[in-house]
Protein backbone atom coordinates (compact mmCIF):
# COMPACT_ATOMS: atom_id res chain seq x y z
CA UNK A 1 0.00 0.00 0.00
CA UNK A 2 1.18 3.66 -0.26
CA UNK A 3 1.05 6.39 1.86
CA UNK A 4 1.12 9.98 0.70
CA UNK A 5 1.73 12.57 3.19
CA UNK A 6 -0.72 16.05 2.91
CA UNK A 7 -0.09 17.84 5.70
CA UNK A 8 2.10 18.03 8.96
CA UNK A 9 5.04 16.53 7.82
CA UNK A 10 8.30 19.04 8.65
CA UNK A 11 5.51 21.15 9.83
CA UNK A 12 2.60 21.66 12.57
CA UNK A 13 -0.39 22.31 10.17
CA UNK A 14 -2.52 20.73 7.57
CA UNK A 15 -2.39 16.94 9.17
CA UNK A 16 -3.42 14.52 5.97
CA UNK A 17 -2.43 11.18 4.96
CA UNK A 18 -4.01 9.50 1.90
CA UNK A 19 -3.50 6.27 1.89
CA UNK A 20 -4.24 3.70 -1.24
CA UNK A 21 -4.12 -0.07 -1.64
CA UNK A 22 -5.28 -1.83 -4.70
CA UNK A 23 -8.51 -1.97 -3.99
CA UNK A 24 -9.29 1.35 -1.37
CA UNK A 25 -8.22 5.11 -0.79
CA UNK A 26 -9.00 6.75 2.27
CA UNK A 27 -7.60 9.51 4.60
CA UNK A 28 -6.79 9.85 8.34
CA UNK A 29 -7.51 13.69 8.73
CA UNK A 30 -8.38 16.22 6.50
CA UNK A 31 -6.74 19.45 8.25
CA UNK A 32 -5.97 22.92 7.32
CA UNK A 33 -3.23 24.73 6.95
CA UNK A 34 -2.65 27.23 9.66
CA UNK A 35 0.16 29.90 9.93
CA UNK A 36 2.02 32.77 8.15
CA UNK A 37 0.65 33.01 4.16
CA UNK A 38 2.56 30.93 3.31
CA UNK A 39 1.67 27.92 5.11
CA UNK A 40 -2.24 29.42 4.25
CA UNK A 41 -1.76 29.03 0.22
CA UNK A 42 -1.21 25.25 0.64
CA UNK A 43 -4.76 24.94 1.51
CA UNK A 44 -5.33 26.00 -2.28
CA UNK A 45 -3.41 22.90 -3.74
CA UNK A 46 -5.30 20.66 -5.40
CA UNK A 47 -5.79 17.22 -3.79
CA UNK A 48 -3.92 14.20 -5.75
CA UNK A 49 -7.18 12.55 -5.76
CA UNK A 50 -10.91 12.86 -6.99
CA UNK A 51 -12.67 13.19 -3.96
CA UNK A 52 -15.54 10.73 -5.22
CA UNK A 53 -12.94 7.94 -5.37
CA UNK A 54 -12.02 8.05 -1.28
CA UNK A 55 -13.76 5.08 0.12
CA UNK A 56 -13.87 7.37 3.70
CA UNK A 57 -11.93 9.53 5.83
CA UNK A 58 -11.22 9.06 9.55
CA UNK A 59 -10.73 12.47 11.64
CA UNK A 60 -8.91 12.16 15.08
CA UNK A 61 -9.77 14.62 16.53
CA UNK A 62 -11.98 18.21 16.06
CA UNK A 63 -8.79 20.83 15.90
CA UNK A 64 -9.44 22.83 12.62
CA UNK A 65 -5.49 22.22 11.39
CA UNK A 66 -6.50 17.95 11.24
CA UNK A 67 -10.00 18.81 10.03
CA UNK A 68 -10.44 21.99 8.13
CA UNK A 69 -10.39 20.80 4.48
CA UNK A 70 -13.07 18.69 4.92
CA UNK A 71 -15.76 20.83 3.64
CA UNK A 72 -13.68 21.17 0.54
CA UNK A 73 -13.82 16.94 -0.10
CA UNK A 74 -17.23 17.00 0.82
CA UNK A 75 -18.10 20.04 -1.71
CA UNK A 76 -16.01 18.61 -4.04
CA UNK A 77 -17.69 15.14 -4.49
CA UNK A 78 -16.44 13.19 -1.34
CA UNK A 79 -19.77 11.03 -0.40
CA UNK A 80 -18.30 8.27 1.88
CA UNK A 81 -18.83 7.95 5.54
CA UNK A 82 -16.56 10.32 8.12
CA UNK A 83 -15.57 7.81 10.66
CA UNK A 84 -14.59 10.13 13.83
CA UNK A 85 -16.13 10.06 17.83
CA UNK A 86 -19.27 11.54 18.87
CA UNK A 87 -16.98 14.21 20.64
CA UNK A 88 -15.36 15.11 18.17
CA UNK A 89 -18.55 15.29 15.67
CA UNK A 90 -20.34 17.56 17.97
CA UNK A 91 -16.81 19.93 18.40
CA UNK A 92 -16.59 19.78 14.59
CA UNK A 93 -20.75 21.23 14.55
CA UNK A 94 -19.25 24.09 16.19
CA UNK A 95 -15.75 24.79 14.60
CA UNK A 96 -16.30 24.32 11.30
CA UNK A 97 -19.18 26.43 10.28
CA UNK A 98 -16.65 29.06 12.06
CA UNK A 99 -14.32 27.87 9.71
CA UNK A 100 -16.11 28.69 6.88
CA UNK A 101 -17.24 31.99 8.32
CA UNK A 102 -13.96 32.88 8.86
CA UNK A 103 -13.07 32.58 5.25
CA UNK A 104 -16.13 33.87 3.70
CA UNK A 105 -15.34 36.93 5.54
CA UNK A 106 -10.87 36.65 4.58
CA UNK A 107 -12.41 36.59 1.33
CA UNK A 108 -14.88 39.61 1.41
CA UNK A 109 -12.02 40.94 3.06
CA UNK A 110 -9.67 40.58 0.26
CA UNK A 111 -12.09 41.01 -2.63
CA UNK A 112 -12.58 44.79 -1.70
CA UNK A 113 -8.96 45.21 -1.80
CA UNK A 114 -9.23 43.51 -5.52
CA UNK A 115 -12.05 45.75 -6.76
CA UNK A 116 -9.89 48.99 -5.87
CA UNK A 117 -6.34 47.06 -7.88
CA UNK A 118 -8.85 46.39 -10.37
CA UNK A 119 -8.42 43.15 -10.73
CA UNK A 120 -10.81 39.65 -10.55
CA UNK A 121 -12.77 38.68 -7.40
CA UNK A 122 -12.04 35.66 -5.38
CA UNK A 123 -13.82 32.49 -4.18
CA UNK A 124 -13.69 31.68 -0.41
CA UNK A 125 -12.17 28.44 0.57
CA UNK A 126 -15.58 27.17 1.28
CA UNK A 127 -18.70 28.92 2.92
CA UNK A 128 -20.43 28.34 6.14
CA UNK A 129 -22.94 26.29 3.73
CA UNK A 130 -20.33 24.30 2.42
CA UNK A 131 -18.71 23.02 6.08
CA UNK A 132 -22.86 22.44 7.08
CA UNK A 133 -22.53 20.22 3.93
CA UNK A 134 -19.73 18.03 5.78
CA UNK A 135 -21.49 17.87 8.97
CA UNK A 136 -23.59 15.24 7.07
CA UNK A 137 -21.30 12.77 6.58
CA UNK A 138 -20.50 12.32 10.12
CA UNK A 139 -20.13 8.79 11.38
CA UNK A 140 -19.56 8.57 15.09
CA UNK A 141 -18.61 5.30 16.44
CA UNK A 142 -17.15 4.77 20.01
CA UNK A 143 -13.49 4.35 21.60
CA UNK A 144 -12.66 0.92 22.58
CA UNK A 145 -14.12 -1.32 19.99
CA UNK A 146 -13.01 -2.84 16.99
CA UNK A 147 -15.43 -1.62 14.12
CA UNK A 148 -15.56 -3.45 10.98
CA UNK A 149 -15.50 -1.18 8.09
CA UNK A 150 -15.58 -3.52 5.33
CA UNK A 151 -13.98 -7.45 4.44
CA UNK A 152 -10.88 -5.76 4.12
CA UNK A 153 -10.63 -3.11 6.83
CA UNK A 154 -10.93 -2.35 10.94
CA UNK A 155 -11.18 0.45 12.75
CA UNK A 156 -10.17 1.19 16.74
CA UNK A 157 -10.08 4.26 18.58
CA UNK A 158 -8.00 4.40 21.37
CA UNK A 159 -8.22 7.92 24.27
CA UNK A 160 -5.60 10.32 23.13
CA UNK A 161 -6.10 12.80 25.54
CA UNK A 162 -5.38 15.76 23.70
CA UNK A 163 -8.95 17.30 23.34
CA UNK A 164 -11.91 15.89 24.23
CA UNK A 165 -13.02 13.08 22.08
CA UNK A 166 -9.71 12.66 20.61
CA UNK A 167 -8.38 9.31 19.84
CA UNK A 168 -5.21 7.73 18.91
CA UNK A 169 -6.74 5.47 15.63
CA UNK A 170 -5.51 2.06 14.92
CA UNK A 171 -6.28 0.70 11.00
CA UNK A 172 -6.36 -3.63 10.41
CA UNK A 173 -5.54 -3.79 6.81
CA UNK A 174 -3.98 -6.20 4.27
CA UNK A 175 -2.93 -7.94 8.14
CA UNK A 176 -1.12 -5.32 8.86
CA UNK A 177 -1.93 -2.65 11.77
CA UNK A 178 -1.40 1.07 11.18
CA UNK A 179 -1.36 3.55 13.89
CA UNK A 180 -2.17 7.22 13.56
CA UNK A 181 -1.18 8.84 17.25
CA UNK A 182 -3.27 12.24 16.21
CA UNK A 183 -1.76 14.74 18.81
CA UNK A 184 -1.04 13.00 21.68
CA UNK A 185 -2.47 14.80 25.33
CA UNK A 186 -0.44 15.28 28.04
CA UNK A 187 -0.74 13.35 31.78
CA UNK A 188 -1.16 16.68 32.89
CA UNK A 189 -4.48 17.60 31.80
CA UNK A 190 -7.25 18.23 34.86
CA UNK A 191 -10.34 16.75 32.58
CA UNK A 192 -9.15 14.01 30.46
CA UNK A 193 -7.34 10.73 30.91
CA UNK A 194 -3.81 10.31 30.09
CA UNK A 195 -3.33 9.12 26.25
CA UNK A 196 -3.80 5.14 26.06
CA UNK A 197 0.09 3.65 25.38
CA UNK A 198 0.24 1.09 22.67
CA UNK A 199 2.07 -1.85 22.44
CA UNK A 200 1.63 -3.18 19.09
CA UNK A 201 1.85 -1.69 15.53
CA UNK A 202 3.47 -2.42 12.36
CA UNK A 203 4.01 1.24 11.41
CA UNK A 204 2.97 4.37 13.52
CA UNK A 205 2.32 7.61 11.92
CA UNK A 206 3.82 10.03 15.47
CA UNK A 207 3.45 13.50 15.77
CA UNK A 208 6.43 15.63 17.58
CA UNK A 209 5.06 18.74 18.29
CA UNK A 210 7.12 19.22 21.55
CA UNK A 211 9.99 16.43 20.77
CA UNK A 212 12.81 18.79 22.01
CA UNK A 213 11.24 20.17 25.29
CA UNK A 214 10.05 19.71 28.83
CA UNK A 215 6.54 21.46 30.16
CA UNK A 216 8.16 22.23 33.96
CA UNK A 217 5.67 25.02 35.06
CA UNK A 218 2.75 22.27 34.03
CA UNK A 219 2.23 22.05 37.90
CA UNK A 220 2.17 25.50 38.73
CA UNK A 221 -0.52 26.38 36.12
CA UNK A 222 -3.17 27.18 37.81
CA UNK A 223 -1.52 28.65 40.91
CA UNK A 224 0.38 30.94 39.12
CA UNK A 225 -2.98 32.08 37.57
CA UNK A 226 -5.12 32.40 40.53
CA UNK A 227 -1.29 34.54 42.09
CA UNK A 228 -1.35 37.13 39.37
CA UNK A 229 -5.46 37.31 39.34
CA UNK A 230 -5.49 38.15 42.91
CA UNK A 231 -2.58 41.02 42.55
CA UNK A 232 -3.98 42.25 39.91
CA UNK A 233 -7.91 42.44 42.08
CA UNK A 234 -5.60 44.03 44.99
CA UNK A 235 -4.53 46.77 42.36
CA UNK A 236 -8.72 46.98 41.96
CA UNK A 237 -7.73 46.18 38.21
CA UNK A 238 -9.63 44.10 35.77
CA UNK A 239 -8.11 40.68 34.04
CA UNK A 240 -8.43 39.93 30.22
CA UNK A 241 -7.36 36.34 29.45
CA UNK A 242 -7.35 35.18 25.66
CA UNK A 243 -8.35 31.61 25.37
CA UNK A 244 -8.85 28.97 22.46
CA UNK A 245 -12.94 28.71 22.83
CA UNK A 246 -12.74 24.75 22.55
CA UNK A 247 -10.44 22.90 25.11
CA UNK A 248 -8.41 25.47 26.71
CA UNK A 249 -11.70 28.18 28.14
CA UNK A 250 -12.97 24.87 29.46
CA UNK A 251 -9.27 24.10 31.44
CA UNK A 252 -9.37 27.42 32.70
CA UNK A 253 -12.77 27.58 34.25
CA UNK A 254 -12.17 23.76 36.00
CA UNK A 255 -9.00 24.83 37.02
CA UNK A 256 -10.00 27.76 38.42
CA UNK A 257 -12.99 26.62 39.85
CA UNK A 258 -10.85 23.63 41.57
CA UNK A 259 -8.30 26.29 43.35
CA UNK A 260 -11.17 28.71 44.53
CA UNK A 261 -13.34 26.51 45.77
CA UNK A 262 -10.19 25.24 47.57
CA UNK A 263 -9.74 28.40 49.14
CA UNK A 264 -11.72 29.74 52.03
CA UNK A 265 -15.04 31.20 51.54
CA UNK A 266 -13.80 34.65 52.08
CA UNK A 267 -11.41 34.38 48.94
CA UNK A 268 -11.56 37.57 47.52
CA UNK A 269 -11.90 35.71 44.26
CA UNK A 270 -15.20 34.85 45.07
CA UNK A 271 -16.14 38.62 45.64
CA UNK A 272 -15.28 39.85 42.32
CA UNK A 273 -16.84 38.52 38.56
CA UNK A 274 -15.62 36.32 36.54
CA UNK A 275 -17.39 36.53 32.63
CA UNK A 276 -16.94 33.78 29.89
CA UNK A 277 -17.34 35.88 26.83
CA UNK A 278 -17.11 34.04 23.80
CA UNK A 279 -20.88 32.34 22.69
CA UNK A 280 -18.45 29.69 21.02
CA UNK A 281 -17.13 28.69 24.23
CA UNK A 282 -20.40 28.51 25.73
CA UNK A 283 -21.15 25.76 22.74
CA UNK A 284 -18.21 23.69 23.54
CA UNK A 285 -18.76 23.85 27.20
CA UNK A 286 -22.29 22.13 26.47
CA UNK A 287 -20.51 19.47 24.75
CA UNK A 288 -17.97 19.00 27.50
CA UNK A 289 -21.06 18.28 29.55
CA UNK A 290 -22.76 16.03 27.52
CA UNK A 291 -20.18 13.66 25.43
CA UNK A 292 -17.68 12.33 28.04
CA UNK A 293 -16.05 9.41 26.22
CA UNK A 294 -12.37 9.42 27.77
CA UNK A 295 -13.17 12.10 30.22
CA UNK A 296 -11.73 11.55 33.97
CA UNK A 297 -14.09 9.37 36.12
CA UNK A 298 -14.55 12.24 39.06
CA UNK A 299 -15.46 14.56 36.19
CA UNK A 300 -18.15 12.24 35.29
CA UNK A 301 -19.38 11.30 38.51
CA UNK A 302 -19.64 15.07 38.99
CA UNK A 303 -21.42 15.91 35.77
CA UNK A 304 -24.02 12.71 36.82
CA UNK A 305 -24.28 14.38 40.14
CA UNK A 306 -25.20 17.73 38.84
CA UNK A 307 -22.23 19.56 40.26
CA UNK A 308 -21.14 20.96 37.01
CA UNK A 309 -17.30 21.11 36.85
CA UNK A 310 -17.69 24.53 34.80
CA UNK A 311 -19.76 26.60 36.55
CA UNK A 312 -18.97 28.20 39.57
CA UNK A 313 -20.63 30.71 41.74
CA UNK A 314 -19.46 34.17 40.70
CA UNK A 315 -18.48 32.90 36.82
CA UNK A 316 -21.17 34.28 34.30
CA UNK A 317 -21.66 33.21 30.51
CA UNK A 318 -22.25 36.02 28.33
CA UNK A 319 -24.50 35.22 25.18
CA UNK A 320 -25.83 38.43 23.88
CA UNK A 321 -23.75 40.90 22.16
CA UNK A 322 -25.19 44.02 24.10
CA UNK A 323 -24.40 42.25 27.20
CA UNK A 324 -20.76 41.82 26.03
CA UNK A 325 -20.50 45.25 25.18
CA UNK A 326 -21.58 46.12 28.69
CA UNK A 327 -18.86 44.61 30.38
CA UNK A 328 -17.25 47.28 29.67
CA UNK A 329 -19.42 50.16 30.74
CA UNK A 330 -17.87 50.10 34.20
CA UNK A 331 -14.17 50.04 35.44
CA UNK A 332 -14.86 47.37 38.39
CA UNK A 333 -12.25 44.74 38.73
CA UNK A 334 -13.61 41.49 36.91
CA UNK A 335 -12.19 38.61 35.08
CA UNK A 336 -12.54 38.28 31.62
CA UNK A 337 -12.32 34.95 29.84
CA UNK A 338 -12.72 35.56 26.00
CA UNK A 339 -12.00 34.57 22.37
CA UNK A 340 -10.25 34.55 19.90
CA UNK A 341 -7.16 33.05 21.90
CA UNK A 342 -4.56 34.69 19.61
CA UNK A 343 -7.08 38.11 19.71
CA UNK A 344 -7.15 38.06 16.21
CA UNK A 345 -11.10 38.39 15.86
CA UNK A 346 -13.81 38.34 18.61
CA UNK A 347 -15.24 40.24 21.81
CA UNK A 348 -11.66 40.03 23.10
CA UNK A 349 -10.94 42.48 20.73
CA UNK A 350 -12.98 44.87 22.02
CA UNK A 351 -12.22 44.34 25.98
CA UNK A 352 -8.61 45.17 24.54
CA UNK A 353 -9.79 48.09 23.31
CA UNK A 354 -11.64 49.34 26.53
CA UNK A 355 -8.82 48.14 29.08
CA UNK A 356 -5.28 47.81 27.17
CA UNK A 357 -4.23 51.54 28.06
CA UNK A 358 -5.29 50.83 31.92
CA UNK A 359 -1.53 50.56 33.76
CA UNK A 360 -3.90 47.85 36.57
CA UNK A 361 -5.21 45.87 33.51
CA UNK A 362 -3.35 42.76 33.19
CA UNK A 363 -3.13 40.43 29.53
CA UNK A 364 -2.76 36.61 30.29
CA UNK A 365 -1.99 34.52 27.84
CA UNK A 366 -2.37 30.77 28.39
CA UNK A 367 -1.49 29.80 24.88
CA UNK A 368 0.41 29.98 21.58
CA UNK A 369 0.29 33.34 19.78
CA UNK A 370 1.37 33.11 16.08
CA UNK A 371 3.66 35.30 15.07
CA UNK A 372 1.95 37.69 12.59
CA UNK A 373 -1.20 37.52 15.58
CA UNK A 374 -2.24 40.69 17.37
CA UNK A 375 -1.54 38.38 20.59
CA UNK A 376 2.07 38.16 19.53
CA UNK A 377 2.29 42.00 19.37
CA UNK A 378 0.47 42.40 22.84
CA UNK A 379 2.47 39.47 24.70
CA UNK A 380 6.23 41.09 22.76
CA UNK A 381 4.77 44.48 25.01
CA UNK A 382 4.75 46.90 21.40
CA UNK A 383 3.94 49.59 22.94
CA UNK A 384 0.76 50.67 20.13
CA UNK A 385 -1.40 48.51 19.23
CA UNK A 386 -4.33 48.71 16.42
CA UNK A 387 -7.39 47.46 17.01
CA UNK A 388 -10.43 48.23 14.47
CA UNK A 389 -8.41 51.20 13.37
CA UNK A 390 -7.81 53.12 16.14
CA UNK A 391 -4.20 52.89 17.54
CA UNK A 392 -4.13 52.08 21.73
CA UNK A 393 -1.14 52.43 23.94
CA UNK A 394 -0.60 49.73 25.38
CA UNK A 395 0.09 50.12 29.43
CA UNK A 396 -1.27 46.96 30.53
CA UNK A 397 1.13 44.51 32.37
CA UNK A 398 1.47 41.37 30.41
CA UNK A 399 1.78 37.93 31.54
CA UNK A 400 2.59 34.53 29.73
CA UNK A 401 2.08 31.03 31.75
CA UNK A 402 3.70 28.49 30.53
CA UNK A 403 2.02 24.66 30.59
CA UNK A 404 -0.96 25.08 29.58
CA UNK A 405 -0.34 22.78 26.24
CA UNK A 406 -2.31 19.93 25.03
CA UNK A 407 0.50 18.22 23.71
CA UNK A 408 2.98 15.46 25.76
CA UNK A 409 6.37 16.71 26.27
CA UNK A 410 9.14 14.83 24.85
CA UNK A 411 9.23 12.52 27.99
CA UNK A 412 5.47 11.82 28.28
CA UNK A 413 5.92 11.22 24.16
CA UNK A 414 9.22 8.90 24.87
CA UNK A 415 6.97 7.14 27.61
CA UNK A 416 4.11 6.95 25.05
CA UNK A 417 6.27 5.12 21.94
CA UNK A 418 8.27 3.50 24.71
CA UNK A 419 5.89 0.33 25.50
CA UNK A 420 5.65 -1.88 22.09
CA UNK A 421 5.97 -5.96 23.00
CA UNK A 422 7.80 -5.47 19.66
CA UNK A 423 9.88 -2.97 17.59
CA UNK A 424 7.42 -1.61 14.52
CA UNK A 425 8.63 -1.62 11.30
CA UNK A 426 9.13 1.87 10.66
CA UNK A 427 7.74 4.88 12.66
CA UNK A 428 6.94 7.99 10.79
CA UNK A 429 7.93 11.19 12.83
CA UNK A 430 4.88 13.84 11.87
CA UNK A 431 3.44 16.91 13.22
CA UNK A 432 6.69 19.21 14.17
CA UNK A 433 9.12 21.72 12.58
CA UNK A 434 11.87 20.01 11.23
CA UNK A 435 14.89 21.23 14.01
CA UNK A 436 12.17 19.62 16.49
CA UNK A 437 11.59 16.31 14.90
CA UNK A 438 14.90 15.84 14.28
CA UNK A 439 16.30 16.63 17.88
CA UNK A 440 13.57 13.66 18.65
CA UNK A 441 14.39 11.34 16.10
CA UNK A 442 18.02 10.85 17.36
CA UNK A 443 16.51 10.66 21.12
CA UNK A 444 13.96 7.85 20.06
CA UNK A 445 16.57 5.95 17.97
CA UNK A 446 19.23 6.17 20.99
CA UNK A 447 17.02 5.29 23.22
CA UNK A 448 14.71 2.48 21.54
CA UNK A 449 16.54 1.44 18.55
CA UNK A 450 13.63 1.78 16.65
CA UNK A 451 13.42 2.96 12.45
CA UNK A 452 11.85 6.09 11.87
CA UNK A 453 11.99 8.42 8.87
CA UNK A 454 10.71 11.77 8.58
CA UNK A 455 9.00 12.06 5.38
CA UNK A 456 8.54 15.40 3.44
CA UNK A 457 5.36 17.26 2.70
CA UNK A 458 3.87 15.24 -0.90
CA UNK A 459 5.82 12.41 -0.38
CA UNK A 460 4.48 9.09 -1.43
CA UNK A 461 5.94 5.93 0.71
CA UNK A 462 5.01 2.04 0.27
CA UNK A 463 4.63 0.10 3.24
ZN1 LIG B 1 -4.89 19.18 18.12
Amino acid sequence: MLVQFLGAAQNVTGSCYFIQTEKYKFLIDCGQFQGNSSEIKKNLEPFPFNPQELDFIVLTHAHIDHTGRLPILTRDGFIGRVYLTRATASLSEILLPDSGKIHEVECENENKKRKKAGLDSIEPLYTVEDANYSLSFFNPIVMGKEIIINNDISLYFANAGHLLGSTHVYIKLNGKILLFSGDIGTEHSQILNPPEIPTEADYIFMETTYGDRLHSEMNNRFQNLYNIIKETINKKGTIIIPAFAVGRTQDLIYGLKTLIEKNSTSDSLLKIPFYVDSPMAINATKVYNKDLEGVKENIIKDINEKVHPYEFKNLKFITEAKDSIMLNKNDKSKVLISASGMCDAGRILHHLKAYLDNEKTAIIFVGYQSEESLGRKIKNEDSLISIYGKEITNKAKIYTIPGFSGHADQAELLNWIGKLKKHPKKIFLMHGDLKVTQAFQIIVENKYNYKTYIPKLYEIVEI
